[in-house]
């Protein structure tokens, strides 16, 4: 696996068309595109990274995995009173949709489907303790205390977020979202701007490569149904409307973030994170996209094989 990913970094993360790095968030606009790491976590309790791994990076659109899952611990199938669970096609800011589908988003993944989330988790608290609670299911899966938001990160998506507010807005005048705007984006923009790096981010998807249970803690987390409910909704809604494009190329359930990463579950053998902060035309990252295509290649880890 260490020869796997060196091959991976020397190669793929060497690569000069690694796309463009997210400047629709100010405060990611200045991160540097060479930029490279990845770790892979086994469920046999085994490590491996290599490149800039331990480099922090926004793990934006991957923490709607972390606040689904929060949402569904507090609601169960409730959920799906504010989301659905179907592939978009279109484009993860879209608006589109929402006015042909009275304001319910088609899945928990897309901007829409996490503010709504957002908005479920708020139900009965405020915002700051909606973002403890978050924050704190993060550091219990990665097994990690220091895994914090990055403030400047979210002040900017604050600052900047007017497509997320008209988003918020817009199911607002529907029912779905019920809560405050102001508090739902702020729960929604903070979770987004948690801070992790590429063995963390491994680490945190374990439960979902162990049906639910940390495999290597042995601590179930969720139950198994759920993680593969979690697991079949990453894999048709992860990557917006480049979906198809990473199941067919990947075959991994899978969600990627603006900031360049992805946290890929090949269930029963690891949780894989990889971070290149430059994206395609859609918003996954480039090289991050290719990494797992070789990776998967080398390993045979697809869930189609
Ligand atoms: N916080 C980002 C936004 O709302 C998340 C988008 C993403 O990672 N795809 O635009």
């Amino acid at each position: 696996m260490q020869d796997i990913l060196d091959d991976i970094v020397a190669t793929i993360g060497k690569s000069d068309d690694r796309g463009n790095v997210a400047d629709y968030i100010p405060e990611l606009a200045g991160v540097d595109p060479n930029q490279f790491g990845i770790c892979v976590a086994t469920t046999d309790g085994q490590v491996f990274s290599t490149g800039d791994s331990e480099q922090l990076f926004s793990i934006q659109s991957i923490s709607k995995v972390f606040s689904l899952t929060v949402a569904l611990g507090h609601l169960g199938d409730g959920v799906w009173k504010w989301v659905g669970r179907e592939p978009s096609g279109d484009p993860f800011n879209s608006i589109v949709q929402l006015e042909h589908e009275h304001g319910k988003p088609r899945n928990p993944f897309i901007n829409a489907g996490a503010i709504a989330i957002a908005d479920a988790i708020l139900m009965k608290r405020l915002p700051k303790e909606a973002l403890a609670e978050i924050l704190s299911f993060v550091r219990f899966i990665a097994d990690d205390e220091s895994i914090c938001f990055d403030s400047k990160v979210a002040q900017s998506e604050l600052d900047t977020g007017e497509r997320n507010r008209a988003l918020a807005h817009f199911m607002k005048a529907y029912g779905i979202v019920k809560q405050p705007v102001d508090y739902v984006l702020g729960t929604y923009f903070h979770h987004c701007a948690i801070a992790m790096n590429c063995r963390q981010l491994a680490q945190s998807g374990l439960f979902l490569a162990g049906d639910g249970r940390n495999p290597v803690t042995g601590v179930r987390v969720i139950s198994s149904n759920r993680a593969r409910r979690i697991n079949s909704l990453m894999l048709m809604c992860g990557h917006y409307d480049g979906s198809g494009e990473f199941a067919f190329r990947v075959g991994l359930p899978g969600k990627s973030g603006v900031g360049g990463g992805i946290l890929a579950v090949a269930p029963g053998k690891a949780s894989i994170a990889v971070w290149s902060p430059g994206l395609d035309e859609v918003g996954n990252s480039k090289l991050g996209t290719a990494a797992l295509e070789r990776l998967v290649q080398k390993t045979g880890w697809s869930v189609f094989a």
